[in-house]
């Protein structure tokens, strides 16, 4: 019986994780996780960012491996390799597909999967059951508006978008004098829109594949910088001044803060500190 590897993305955003339908073919109107066959000399992780290029015409990062699941379909048997994924760059545009939905955890059952597909959701469920971020959608950000104007607003609960992202449930922030600058126009590189605050401890909630510093549940502080630790500057010790997008002072300025019940930490593995089991949280 002929035999292929084929990938596939659960893309995940604040939006809920991504399905789409089939247009044509055998399994018209179904519904699957996007990605396909894995061509001769390509890795899977290649195979899948070559195939949501083309499938939906984004960049995405490989957050978490799931599983490989076996199915043997009447005159073919399938591989299906099954990443959890988020959108590095680019708007998500059907390119193959008839329609798209976004799911909720709880509404995975609700759709008519395609019969591989079908066999992967328990082992998704199982990852999402212990990714407490992912079952909140909404929480309320302190946001800078515009100069002289900061306020409480809703915004979704971040994931991942980068390999070297963690997400951090924030237990305690505090306000700086630095935030009121923001608000007084006397940082001009502040973002509007942003949430504010750069000072917080929390409990890591979500880690992304490149992070090994720090593990789901581990008590940390946030560094007011975050930083890549390769640049220039990094290495010698000018972390304020990392050349990288994320880096310097990021945070709550440029980039969502920690104002908030959770927040994307990038470069976890730099600016993130555990806090001793001797400290008390409060
Ligand atoms: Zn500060
Ligand atoms: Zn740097």
């Amino acid at each position: 019986m002929k035999h292929i590897n084929v990938v596939a993305a659960v893309i995940v955003t604040g939006n809920g994780i991504l399905a789409t339908q089939r247009s044509h073919g055998e399994f018209k109107d179904k519904w699957e996780f996007p990605g396909g066959k894995i061509e001769p000399g390509e890795t899977p992780e290649q195979a899948l960012k070559r195939e949501i290029k083309e499938e939906l015409d984004v960049d995405i990062s490989i957050d978490s491996y799931i599983e490989a699941v076996h199915y043997s379909y009447t005159d073919f048997e399938i591989k299906l390799y099954v990443f959890v994924c988020s959108v590095a760059s680019g708007n998500i545009t059907l390119k193959e597909h008839k329609s798209s939905e976004w799911l909720k955890t709880d509404e995975l059952d609700s759709m008519e999967w395609l019969p591989a597909d079908k066999v992967v959701l328990p082992a998704l469920k199982r990852y999402f059951d212990n990714v407490t971020v992912d079952k909140k959608s909404l929480m309320p950000a302190y946001t800078y508006i515009e100069k002289g104007h900061f306020a409480l607003t809703e915004k979704h609960v971040p994931h991942i978008v980068n390999p070297k992202d963690a997400i951090v449930r924030v237990t305690l922030g505090s306000i700086c004098t630095s935030d009121l600058h923001i608000k007084h126009g006397s940082v001009p590189r502040a973002v509007p829109g942003i949430t504010v605050g750069h000072e917080m401890v929390g409990v890591v909630e979500q880690v992304g594949s490149l992070v090994s510093n720090v593990k789901p549940g581990d008590r940390v502080t946030v560094n007011v910088e975050t930083f890549c630790g390769e640049c220039f500057f990094c290495r010698n010790g000018y972390v304020n001044n990392c050349e990288d997008p994320d880096g310097g002072w990021a945070l709550g300025c440029r980039i969502d803060g920690g104002q908030t019940e959770y927040v994307r930490v990038p470069h976890a593995d730099m600016g993130l500190n555990r806090i001793p089991d001797g400290v008390t949280l409060l």
